[in-house]
């Protein structure tokens, strides 16, 4: 089929859902949207936020850029859409919570690793914008002298969201609100390549995983990460907590 008629397809779908089956859900959100979190998300395609987290119209509101990148508050004026959209969410949408959620296999950090660029331009505009996460590049290349560049990438993925958690600490509102007690900060990191998402554990300071089931064939458990009898749950609540 015709890219563009599996894309109108799917808007068919979607249509005869929300609007013939179950017409209660978009009567409803007409009248206003209240999503209790906020995701800064890639714009990558193979990481889609409220297909991932299983969520409906109306629960998630998502900003995606390059590389999931949250930059500090006020820094110039090429960032002001990113901010202004986390700006909106926190004081107008009052969200509970707020996700970065990186990839394994991200491309934007991929090129900031690198520093490879394929014109002149992409240098300018996309070395610009990744260059929001240069601290979490400078960081690897200290701690992992000698790692591959896959090793790097991952690490780096990870530093970065830690990095976009630390910016968002820049904006004043979300200060208060966490001050409140009405707002909290998570770091996700998606390994597309095993199904898996690993939470930041600002205790631990590090990512720890998150199984809540194995996807496809069973695999047999490492010896260094034991199965867990409730499948994870248990300890994706007190990291969550
Ligand atoms: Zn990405």
């Amino acid at each position: 089929m015709h890219d563009i008629q599996r894309l109108l397809s799917g808007f068919d779908r979607f249509r005869r859902r929300y609007y013939q089956e179950d017409p209660a859900l978009y009567r409803s959100l007409c009248a206003g949207q209240h999503p209790g979190t906020l995701v800064i998300a890639c714009c990558d395609s193979r990481v889609d936020p409220a297909l991932m987290l299983g969520c409906e119209p109306g629960e998630l509101f998502v900003v995606r850029n390059v590389a999931n990148l949250v930059p500090p508050y006020g820094r110039g004026e090429s960032h002001q859409g990113v901010l202004a959209a986390i700006q909106f969410a926190v004081e107008q949408l009052a969200v509970e919570r707020i996700i970065v959620l990186g990839h394994s296999q991200c491309g934007g950090i991929h090129a900031l690793m690198r520093q490879s660029f394929t014109t002149r331009a992409e240098a300018g505009v996309v070395g610009r914008w990744v260059s929001v996460a240069e601290p979490a590049r400078r960081e690897v290349l200290a701690r992992m002298p000698g790692a591959s560049l896959d090793q790097c990438c991952r690490a780096c993925e990870k530093a970065a969201i830690r990095i976009s958690l630390r910016n968002l600490e820049s904006f004043s509102c979300v200060r208060e609100r966490r001050a409140r007690g009405a707002l909290s900060l998570h770091g996700w990191h998606f390994d597309m390549a095993r199904g898996e998402l690993e939470v930041y554990s600002p205790q631990a300071d590090a990512f720890l995983p998150l199984c809540l089931s194995e996807p496809g064939p069973r695999r047999k458990a490492p010896a260094a990460r034991p199965a867990r009898p409730d499948g994870g749950i248990g300890r994706a609540a007190a990291i969550l907590a």
